[in-house]
Parts: structure tokens; C-alpha cells; sequence
């Protein structure tokens, strides 16, 4: 995998759900050093960080997450709201 392909796990990465061979490629690839890809899990993780943070104390007014969950294709189904929110970020 390269860098770009790479930059699409880290997300996952940064929640720490990635496992497997994806999970085992990117640490080989973080452990080369790697500015763009430490660049890119820094950035996941502050992202995350602010979801995380903001999640349970803002609870959303209902008409915002309605909108939300239908800008990012998301109708009454399992997600949560961070899920929604993690989507659209
Ligand atoms: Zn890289």
C-alpha cells in the first residue's frame, strides 16, 4: 500500500479498530518513518480527540441530526452520532 491508501485506514487506526493485515502494514509503514503517514494519523487522532470530546457533551438538537444523518446518507439506521459525525468529517 502506498501512502494515499494508507491515509484511508488511519481513521480507523487512530480508533483503534484496525487489525489484521491493514493494521500490521501501517505500523511497518509508520515504523519506516514515514512524515506524510505520521502526518495524516496525527491529523485522524486530533479528529478524533475532538469527536470524542464534543460527542457525549453536545447532545445535538434533533433537526440538525436528522440533516446530518441525510447529508451523509445515514436514515434511522444503527449509527450513532459520532458515527454520522466521523462520515461527514
Ligand atoms: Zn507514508
Amino acid at each position: 500500500m502506498n501512502c494515499e491508501e494508507l491515509k484511508d485506514l488511519y481513521e480507523l487506526y487512530a480508533l483503534g479498530v484496525l487489525d489484521g493485515e491493514d493494521k500490521a502494514e501501517a505500523d511497518a509503514h509508520l515504523a519506516r518513518g514515514c512524515e506524510t503517514c505520521r502526518k495524516s494519523l496525527n491529523e485522524a487522532m486530533a479528529i478524533n480527540t475532538i469527536l470524542l470530546s464534543s460527542a457525549p457533551a453536545a447532545v445535538p438538537p434533533a433537526r440538525l441530526k436528522r440533516r446530518v444523518m441525510a447529508s451523509v446518507g445515514v436514515e434511522r439506521s444503527g449509527w450513532g452520532w459520532a458515527a454520522a459525525l466521523a462520515a461527514a468529517a
